[in-house]
């Protein structure tokens, strides 16, 4: 029986570990990058040793980058009371990319899935409230913009943040909740949206 090379065989095991790989493409995968050259090979491994060491998660909108606050929540032409409420860093990326949106982002980290275990505890929503309760302390207007995929779990997610807000602020006469506007298929993905119908979609947002 052939047998394969130690170091390719547990190259191919993680590999098959990345969401959406099976054995034959991470075979695939592990055999190419033995005829790349050696330089690329030294960056992807600088790559992968960097991700953890250098890339930092924002603690006020839990998004990625090198800083802690990230670029946007430290840019102070960004207006801070309009939060856009997404499930993933990707999200986000996806947002910027449209150049619409000049507010600020809080990453959830996911959406509510009783299927999956996953509960309010998990998600960074007693952040969110918390940072909502800070701004609207403020007496300036305040929108949170609910930008959870339009997915059963999404909606019922931007559904039990608008509760939670509703019962923690006694005030709302300046606190205006929104969710992300038509448009967007029904299960869709904000990440992995066109430029063009994300934009029609923020544009289009209406009170929730
Ligand atoms: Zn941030």
């Amino acid at each position: 029986m052939y047998k394969l090379p130690r170091v390719l065989k547990s190259l191919a095991e993680s590999f098959e570990r990345l969401p959406g790989i099976g054995p034959k493409t991470a075979a695939r995968l592990s055999f190419y990058l033995l005829s790349v050259p050696e330089s690329f090979l030294v960056d992807f491994a600088n790559s992968l040793t960097d991700l953890k060491k250098k890339v930092l998660r924002c603690q006020i909108c839990f998004g990625v980058d090198e800083e802690d606050p990230c670029y946007i929540c430290s840019d102070e032409k960004r207006n801070q009371n309009l939060i856009c409420v997404v499930e993933n860093p990707l999200d986000i990326i996806a947002i910027e990319k449209t150049g619409k949106f000049l507010g600020v982002y809080h990453v959830l980290g996911g959406v509510l899935n009783p299927l999956h275990h996953i509960g309010p505890d998990d998600l960074k929503i007693s952040e969110l409230l918390v940072r909502v309760e800070k701004r609207s302390k403020s007496g300036e207007e305040v929108e949170i913009l609910l930008a959870t995929n339009p997915t059963m779990e999404g909606e019922a997610t931007a559904l039990y943040i608008k509760k939670e807000i509703k019962n923690r602020i006694f005030d709302d006469s300046k606190l205006k909740l929104s969710r992300i506007g038509s448009g967007l298929p029904v299960g869709a993905d904000l990440g992995y949206a066109d430029e063009v119908t994300l934009s029609k979609a923020l544009s289009g947002r209406g009170d929730f």
